[in-house]
């Protein structure tokens, strides 16, 4: 499983970096390695050079503070007093600052402490502010990535419509065709991706 930046936001994009956190709990920090190129991805910073194991831990300390607070602020909790310490304590340090080079240019250089602030900055500005009320949990199941729903109705279900909406949308047209009586052999036939899905 790859990065993916679909949740509109970039904490609810890092608290994702761990995924299908109710089935198959799937890591995708794994290395110190991952955290570099996750922030890469996230362009948060251009390079991280130095990433110990140690640092991962407090990445995965944060994240796991954002996820769980991110996740009060969907179902309507008041959150915990200790995730939102963590996520201060990681906004105290300076952010990465980009740089602007010319137009179409910028750097942006940091360490990995440097990053995590910007991270907690980030998601305390989600979090401590009238955004929170936009988190939702996807409906895909077995996802469970939290994302911010910036459509003007407020109906967004999914994370990503090509990966979640696409899956249930296949699995509710062969819960369909299963109620109309027709043989769901002609549905696989018919669409052969959707055996996957
Ligand atoms: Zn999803």
């Amino acid at each position: 499983m790859s990065f993916a930046f679909v949740s509109d936001h970039l904490a609810l994009d890092f608290a994702a970096t761990a995924a299908w956190r109710t089935t198959q709990y799937t890591e995708l920090l794994a290395e110190p390695e991952d955290f570099a190129r996750w922030a890469t991805a996230a362009e948060v910073v251009d390079r991280l050079e130095v990433v110990s194991q140690a640092d991962l831990v407090t990445a995965r300390t944060l994240r796991e503070a954002i996820y769980r607070l991110a996740l009060a602020a969907a179902t309507g909790e008041p959150g915990d007093a200790q995730d939102a310490a963590v996520i201060r304590q990681a906004a105290a340090h300076t952010p990465v600052r980009p740089a602007l080079q010319a137009l179409g240019r910028v750097e942006r250089r940091g360490e990995v402490q440097d990053v995590l602030a910007t991270v907690a900055a980030s998601a305390s500005d989600l979090l401590g502010g009238p955004g929170r009320l936009l988190v939702r949990h996807c409906t895909g199941e077995p996802c469970t990535r939290l994302f911010l729903d910036r459509s003007r109705a407020g109906t967004r279900r999914w994370c990503s419509k090509q990966s979640c909406g696409s899956r249930i949308n296949a699995a509710a047209y062969r819960r369909r065709v299963r109620l109309d009586g027709q043989s769901t052999k002609m549905t696989r036939d018919k669409y052969p991706a959707m055996r996957q899905a």
